[in-house]
């Protein structure tokens, strides 16, 4: 009975157990059972499959046998026993591994179970080829759109650069041009804010310039704002990047320590920033900063293909500043021009008609001291001679500014014949030197050549002369000597005039030839003059394509040097 009932139990124990081989034959994974030394107790079709041996050649071998795992590192192998605990080892045999077999390298995930009260362990292990390729598909589809994107990112970037670069090509007003450069990148980036800072006059601090919105209309608040404000050098977002010469990031302008347009900026749902200087080689101009509604973690490519967009403005708006100074100075000359014309017109107009009632002065005053109207008195003869030197002087004058006016008219047109220098300037000392005598001064003259002919017009060119010869006396004091030299090189005549007069100063040597110019000295006032002589003296030389220079030392002397062409 005892052993129907045993026999029973047995073949119940079977039934299940092939009921349990059967469960287990169906399973995808592979099942194995060990025991105590880690040796196949039972394995199943699927494991039998994965490694392709038949399932009776398993029964009773070793684990570390049958079963090569492997790591992206290391191999699993047979651990000393002695050393290391059954639990560890268990769990060592879970995991995501590499299982080596002859055929192929399977990619599994096992979990080994100690089943309690036993001292065996289930191991079940998973054929996860698939999954994990299914995942690298899915990480290389991620990787394939990350890079797509990044792609038209950068082609969108270099889009924009391409924009601005045609933008400041185009010859529109800077305010047009800058305003159109922070709406192509602010599009272009899809951000929502930009602002322009340009240094004020004195370089002291960044002030407002221009800006951009999308047309959210909160943003007004944060541009009224920037409108208002000016930052020195180190303040700010703009201030930093003035300081720093480099572009600056910031993750959320409404949590920053320091941005003073923080609560402009929280009003107007603004967050990322960046800032990049406007550098035209090392000439810093201004700032250009972007504002996101977002929080915006630091992207260095956006930063160095804004660096060059920074770049091309700044050297756009330097390029601009010069065109403006440029243009500017060109009225202004025009103007100057224009008024150096008139001016010219009127004195020509003008000393005319000075003339004609000076010279009626003179013509009467002169029958007057004859006699005509009777003897005069003593005091009346003269009051009459201080009358007539005045008027003498004004003569003088108005016809000096009668010569200058034709000359500058272009109305002076030379009457050249071949002369010789010699004999003119002979004949300007025997009249000059009565000139000298009285004011006991001498004139020598300087000869080795003979002869020397050059074609001259005979009026023009003796006044010149007269006029620098009559300067080296009017300029001396008492008792000095001057020398006239004529010598001659290759190609011109040359005539020194040198004094030991008082001589000019290095400041003022520029200004001699200039119209109406006369040198601030005791000896000037005494004198007398109109500053037009050397002024008429240059032009008249230098129609006759000739030349004039000064060398000079105040309290020594001046040398005027005189060249003509000789052929
Ligand atoms: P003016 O003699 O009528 O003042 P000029 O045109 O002849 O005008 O000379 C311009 C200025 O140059 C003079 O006022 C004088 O100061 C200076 N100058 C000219 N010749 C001499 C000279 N030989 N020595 C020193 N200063 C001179």
């Amino acid at each position: 009975m005892g052993s129907s009932s045993s026999e029973q139990v047995i073949a119940d124990l079977r039934k299940s157990l092939a009921w349990l081989d059967l469960v287990l034959a169906t399973l995808n994974e592979g099942v194995v059972v060990l025991n105590g030394n880690m040796e196949v107790l039972f394995a199943n079709d699927a494991l039998a499959d994965m490694l392709g041996k038949p399932r009776v050649l398993l029964l009773g071998a070793s684990v570390w046998d049958i079963l090569q795992l492997r790591t992206e590192d290391k191999i699993l192998a047979k651990p000393e026993y002695k050393k290391v605990q059954q639990k560890d080892i268990v769990k060592s045999l879970s995991g995501v591994f590499q299982l080596w077999t002859e055929n192929s390298i399977i990619n599994i995930e096992s979990s080994a179970e100690h089943i309690e009260n036993t001292s065996h362990t289930v191991l079940v292990i998973r054929d996860v080829t698939e999954r994990l390729q299914a995942q690298t598909q899915r990480v290389k589809i991620a990787q394939e759109r990350a890079a797509r994107e990044a792609a038209q990112i950068s082609e969108q970037r270099v889009l924009i650069q391409y924009k601005v670069a045609s933008i400041l090509a185009e010859s529109q007003k800077q305010e047009v041009a800058i305003t159109e450069i922070l709406k192509i990148v602010g599009k272009g980036l899809g951000w929502k804010a930009g602002v322009i800072w340009t240094l004020d006059t004195k370089k002291a601090k960044l002030q407002y310039a221009s800006s951009w919105t999308d047309g959210t209309p909160q943003l007004r608040y944060f541009i009224s704002d920037s409108r208002q404000k000016t930052f020195l050098k180190n303040e700010g977002l703009p201030g930093r990047v003035w300081k720093k010469l480099e572009s600056q990031w910031e993750n959320d302008v409404a949590a920053s320590e320091d941005f003073p347009r923080k609560e402009s900026a929280r009003k107007a749902g603004l967050h990322g920033a960046f800032a990049i200087p406007l550098l035209s080689g090392k000439e810093f101009v201004g700032i250009m900063e972007f504002f996101s509604d977002r929080v915006q973690k630091p992207d260095k490519e956006l930063l160095t293909s804004m660096t060059t967009v920074g770049m091309q403005t700044a050297e756009y708006m330097r390029r601009k500043s010069v065109e403006r100074l440029t243009s500017s100075l060109r009225e202004q000359k025009a103007y100057l021009l224009e008024l150096n014309k008139a001016k010219d017109e009127f004195i020509s107009v003008a000393s005319h008609q000075l003339r004609t009632p000076a010279t009626v002065v003179k013509q009467f005053l002169g029958m007057m001291m004859e006699g005509y109207c009777g003897d005069l008195t003593e005091a009346q003869k003269e009051f009459a001679e201080i009358a007539y030197e005045s008027n003498e002087r004004q003569i003088v004058i108005v016809n000096d500014l009668l010569r200058v006016a034709q000359v500058d008219a272009g109305k002076v047109i030379l009457k050249q014949q071949e002369i010789d220098l010699d004999k003119l300037l002979r004949s300007i000392l025997r009249e000059q030197k009565a000139k000298f005598a009285e004011r006991q001064q001498t004139l020598s003259y300087v000869n080795k050549f003979g002869p020397i002919v050059a074609p001259i017009d005979i009026t023009h060119f003796r006044m010149a002369l007269e006029n620098i010869i009559d300067n080296a006396s009017k300029y001396t004091e008492l008792g000095e000597n001057t020398t006239i030299t004529l010598y001659k090189n290759d190609t011109s005549a040359i005539i020194s005039v040198q004094d030991k007069g008082i001589g000019i100063a290095k400041d003022d040597i520029d200004k001699i030839f200039h119209k109406f110019t006369r040198i601030d000295n005791p000896m000037s006032v005494l004198v007398g003059g109109s500053g037009l002589g050397l002024y008429w003296c240059k032009k008249i030389i230098e129609l006759h394509e000739g030349s004039i220079s000064v060398a000079s030392v105040v309290g020594k002397g001046t040398t005027f040097t005189i060249y003509v062409p000789i052929k």
